[in-house]
């Protein structure tokens, strides 16, 4: 028989979430998720200006380690891990959920899109996940999960997704390959898919609202999802009731990726 927790699925388990930036970050959702379901958490800022926004949501969550986290900045990413080891000595779960392109690039055609524009949003919301898994691994001993937020735009063309989507695409594969990799040592490794939320980073996306308006009508449950539906779908993959899936990419969607 498959042993279940008694009480809370994650009571104690250690979280790292990056990728709040706001109260409507589905990094926030998730995080209030990995609370609820009893998990300690680490929680990162991007930079001094965002941090008076994360402040509150870390104390809200009563978070037991607030670092400054750019992906970008050599050294910051290291230094989170760094700060884990030494805090908790270990780590089960840990999210990611950022990206980035320069918005010239985010705005035009793939077909015009710059080496360097791409390179950066590959490094940002790809590459960097799997330097995660890199410095998590060895604080997985026991096992664990890692998470990433993709989009439908990975594998479908989603008009005004534009260079995303390829880095998207890569971000999904990558979580195929980390699945395998680091599976025969018990760390499991997913993609999330939402469908479309208004946040800061959707923002940047041309003709967002579009794209809502048009998945709250095309879903099949008929309305659009919110970061709490992503959040427990999220922290569900890191408890024992998941602990036979890895490697997937999960659509919290309202069922919309079905539809033609
Ligand atoms: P958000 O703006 O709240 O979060 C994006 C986060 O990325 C921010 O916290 C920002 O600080 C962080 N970030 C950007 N550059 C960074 C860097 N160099 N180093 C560290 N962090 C950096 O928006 P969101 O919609 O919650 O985005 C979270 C994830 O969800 C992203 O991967 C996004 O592609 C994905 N997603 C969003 C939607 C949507 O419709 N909003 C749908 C599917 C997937």
């Amino acid at each position: 028989m498959i042993e279940l927790p008694a009480g809370r699925p994650l009571e104690g388990q250690k979280v790292l979430v990056i990728g709040i930036a706001n109260e409507h970050s589905i990094a926030f959702g998730c995080a209030r998720a990995f609370r609820r379901l009893g998990a300690d958490l680490a929680i990162t800022y991007l930079n001094e200006k965002a941090k008076p926004y994360v402040e509150p949501l870390a104390r809200e969550l009563e978070a037991g380690i607030l670092a400054p986290c750019d992906v970008s900045v050599p050294g910051q990413l290291e230094a989170v891990f760094d700060t884990v080891r030494q805090t908790w000595g270990r780590l089960d779960v840990a999210l990611h959920s950022i990206a980035f392109a320069p918005k010239a690039d985010l705005q035009g055609r793939l077909v015009d899109s710059s080496a360097e524009g791409f390179a950066v949003a590959m490094d940002v919301s790809c590459h960097s996940f799997i330097r995660m898994a890199r410095l998590a691994e060895p604080l997985m001993a026991d096992g664990g999960t890692l998470l990433a937020m993709s989009y439908l735009g990975a594998v479908r063309v989603v008009p005004n997704y534009n260079l995303m989507g390829p880095v998207k695409a890569a971000l999904e594969s990558s979580v195929r390959y980390l699945a395998h990799e680091l599976g025969p040592r018990q760390i499991r490794v997913h993609a999330v898919s939402p469908g479309p939320l208004k946040t800061r980073a959707a923002s940047g996306i041309k003709d967002f609202d579009h794209l809502l308006a048009e998945a709250a009508e095309k879903a099949p449950v008929g309305e659009l999802v919110d970061i709490d539906d992503v959040g427990v779908t999220t922290a569900y993959l890191a408890t024992p009731y998941a602990r036979r899936l890895t490697g997937t990419t999960v659509y919290v969607d309202g069922g919309l990726s079905i539809m033609a």
